[in-house]
């Protein structure tokens, strides 16, 4: 078995799947109403490697889901516009337009990183009713409730562990402080009880793009519901390991495991897995700080995208470096190795599918060993590269790769 840091008991857990040998695991998918920069797939990567690492050193199934959030997302979660519609009025475009034009753009993405699909990639709009479902479970047990526009909110007094994975508590949240990663606050809402009690559905007319009926009102999930409903519909009520950016920490998976167990009555997720930030100029790469690298900008300087996964391989998923062009470059000349490997190694037919195909490249795969131990390095994956027994042939050159200028 293999060892894992876990963010919720803080510190590194042997992983062994709760039931057979069948490991479930849960990444929180993109947001599809924009690009995903490297600093968001580096989170999808980590993801990627424990299954690989789980499948091909530890003989475990693996069975893994990845959501597509395509509702929900609110700029500020009691007042904001959802960003799918605001990107979609900017761009022209309809919401759901939008959204499957940046789902599309997500996949080839983490096709050209050789990042294998989930088994189920469910979009939250078409899985509303399983929401609807789990919100009426929760008011129903007494920790939800509707206001009177109809929207619907969780009673955080009503689940007594909140705050273990953050170390938020309840009392030190501040009303009405702006929501981020790390920040201890939450807006305020027109009926909302207590300070910290969160949205689960938000009314909304009609006539709106991607609206629902629903018991309580006609509205639309907010975002942490929708990871919990879709979590526990697709992989069961017992989940081995959930992963997500150390962004989604708080509030995101604070909010999802207690509704998610809330309505089940148990812990669901066993281990909580998060990916550190990537830095990028000594700054967190971020829309918001305008240094955002997508995969596509590294395709126009020459290098392959493969090179910038050897990179971070090489890097851990605990430290915080950018992908400078340097060490992306020097990883370029590695990949031809990988990728001669990964065709010759068991699974090796099914990494190479779906992945985009350029001269010289097979597709690359890369083997995890257990984790590495010791407070700097949570979440951290040591990566042992196996060389391949051969040398490529010479008809088969190794991708091109040259420095960023
Ligand atoms: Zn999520």
């Amino acid at each position: 078995m293999f060892r894992l840091y876990d963010t919720r008991t803080r510190q590194v857990e042997t992983i062994r799947p709760a039931r057979g040998g069948l490991l479930r695991m849960y990444s929180c998918g993109p947001a599809a109403y924009r690009y995903a920069h490297v600093g968001n797939l580096r989170a999808y990567l980590l993801a990627d490697l424990i299954r690989r690492n789980a499948e091909h050193r530890h003989h475990l199934a693996v069975l893994t889901c990845q959501n597509i959030t395509d509702v929900g997302d609110l700029a500020d979660e009691e007042a904001g516009e959802d960003k799918v519609l605001a990107e979609a009025r900017a761009e022209g475009r309809t919401a759901l337009e939008l959204a499957r034009f940046y789902e599309d753009a997500f996949r080839a993405d983490c096709s050209a990183l050789n990042l294998r699909p989930a088994e189920h990639s469910p979009r939250a709009s078409e899985w509303t009713g399983l929401m609807i479902e789990m919100i009426a479970g929760l008011i129903e047990a007494g920790h939800a409730y509707p206001t009177p526009d109809g929207s619907v909110y969780f009673d955080a007094r009503s689940f007594p562990s909140y705050g273990e994975l953050s170390g938020n508590r309840l009392a030190e949240l501040r009303a009405g402080a702006a929501r981020g990663a790390g920040e201890a606050g939450r807006g305020g809402g027109a009926g909302k009880r207590f300070h910290a009690d969160w949205g689960l559905w938000k009314s909304a007319p009609a006539d709106r793009e991607l609206t629902w009926p629903a018991p309580w009102g006609t509205g639309f999930p907010v975002w942490h519901t929708e990871c919990s409903a879709l979590s526990l519909h697709d992989l069961g009520d017992v989940i081995d390991i959930h992963t997500g950016g150390i962004d989604l920490r708080f509030p995101h998976h604070e909010d999802e495991r207690a509704q998610s167990d809330s309505v089940t009555g148990h812990e669901v997720v066993r281990h909580w897995v998060h990916g550190e930030h990537l830095l990028f100029d000594g700054r967190k790469m971020a829309k918001s700080a305008q240094n955002v690298v997508l995969v596509a900008d590294l395709a126009d300087r020459g290098l392959d995208p493969l090179a910038l996964r050897l990179a971070f391989l090489e890097q851990g998923q605990a430290e915080r470096g950018g992908p400078d062009a340097a060490p992306v470059a020097r990883a370029g000349g590695g990949v031809g190795l990988l990728a001669k490997q990964a065709g010759a190694r068991p699974g090796g037919r099914a990494d190479r599918r779906g992945v985009r195909r350029r001269p010289g490249h097979s597709g690359g795969a890369a083997i995890a060993a257990p984790a590495r131990e010791g407070p700097g390095c949570p979440a951290g994956i040591e990566v042992r590269v196996v060389r391949p027994r051969r040398p490529a042939p010479r008809s088969r050159p190794g991708p091109r790769s040259r420095p960023m200028s």
